[in-house]
C-alpha cells in the first residue's frame, strides 16, 4: 500500500501546484463566470471540475486524460527563443476536452455554427479561411494577419498555406484536434516539421527540429495563441487559441 500511497500524494501535490484557477478567469473574461480549485463555472451556467478524481501516473495517463489543472499543469514560455523543449514538455498539449466542447460547441454541428470566414493574407492577395466567432477569435486572428503582411517576404512565406478548421481527431488518437474546434490553424504544412515523422511512440526521444521563424510566433502568442513549436512533441506548423497559457496570473507562477 505504501508504495502507491506516496506517488499518488505527490502527484495530486504536482496537480494542486501548477493549476491555477485564476488563469481561465483572466483568459476567458466574457466566458467564465467563477473558477476555484473545485469547479469552473461559465457564465451559460455549465459546469466544469477542476480536478478530476485519479491522479495521473503515466504521460500516456495524462496526455489522454487530463482536466483543468493539469492544462495547466506546464508553463508555456511566450516570448521565450527557440530552444529544444525538455523530454515531454509540451505546454498546452494536455487539453480537457470538455472545457473545449463547452466552450465553442459539443459537436461538429455546434461548433460549424459558429464558423466564420477570416482574411488571412497570401504573398498573391488573401484567401478567406474559417475560426470560431466565439471570443472573438475570428477577430485576433484577422489582427494576427494583418501583423504578419508587414513582415519581410522572406518571413512571410512561412505563414503560406493556412488550414484551420477540419472537424477530426488527432492521428493514432481518440482526441479530438484543436482544428474541430475552429481555435487552431497550420501554416507553411510541407516545410514545416512534426514529431511523428521523427519516432513513433509517446515516450520516445526525439530530435527537435524548426524552420518556423520566431517574428511569427511572437505575433500569435501576443494575441493568445500558442506554437506547437514549443513542444517536446513538435509540430512546428501549429498555432491554436490558449489564452490560459498567456496570461499573467500564469506566468507568475513558478513551475517547470
Ligand atoms: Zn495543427
Amino acid at each position: 500500500m505504501r508504495f502507491f500511497t506516496i506517488p499518488a500524494a505527490l502527484m495530486l501535490f504536482y496537480t494542486f501546484s501548477y493549476g491555477n484557477p485564476e488563469c481561465y478567469l483572466q483568459a476567458y473574461p466574457n466566458l467564465v463566470l467563477s473558477a476555484d480549485e473545485t469547479t469552473l463555472v461559465l457564465k451559460d451556467g455549465t459546469k466544469l471540475p477542476y480536478h478530476t478524481t485519479t491522479p495521473k501516473v503515466s504521460w500516456e495517463d495524462k496526455i489522454n486524460n487530463t482536466d483543468l489543472a493539469g492544462q495547466l499543469s506546464q508553463k508555456y514560455d511566450a516570448g521565450g527563443y527557440e530552444s529544444p523543449p525538455p523530454y515531454l514538455f509540451d505546454p498546452g498539449r494536455l487539453r480537457y476536452q470538455p472545457f473545449f466542447q463547452a466552450i465553442y460547441g459539443k459537436d461538429q454541428k455546434s461548433i460549424e455554427a459558429n464558423l466564420v470566414p477570416v482574411i488571412w493574407p497570401t504573398l498573391k492577395g488573401s484567401k478567406k479561411i474559417l475560426f470560431t466567432r466565439i471570443d472573438g477569435v475570428d477577430k485576433k486572428l484577422y489582427a494576427i494577419g494583418q501583423e504578419i503582411a508587414h513582415l519581410p517576404k522572406s518571413e512571410r512565406i512561412w505563414a503560406e498555406g493556412a488550414d484551420t478548421y477540419c472537424f477530426r481527431v488527432i492521428q493514432d488518437t481518440n482526441r479530438l484536434s484543436m482544428h474541430s474546434f475552429g481555435i487552431a490553424i497550420d501554416l507553411a504544412p510541407t516545410k514545416t516539421q512534426y514529431w511523428k515523422d521523427e519516432a513513433p511512440s509517446e515516450t520516445a526521444h526525439i530530435g527537435y527540429k524548426n524552420t518556423m521563424p520566431l517574428s511569427i510566433v511572437r505575433i500569435f502568442e501576443k494575441h493568445g495563441f500558442i506554437w506547437g513549436g514549443r513542444w517536446y512533441h513538435y509540430d512546428t506548423m501549429h498555432f491554436e487559441y490558449r489564452p490560459e497559457l498567456l496570461t499573467p496570473s500564469c506566468n507568475e507562477k513558478t513551475n517547470q
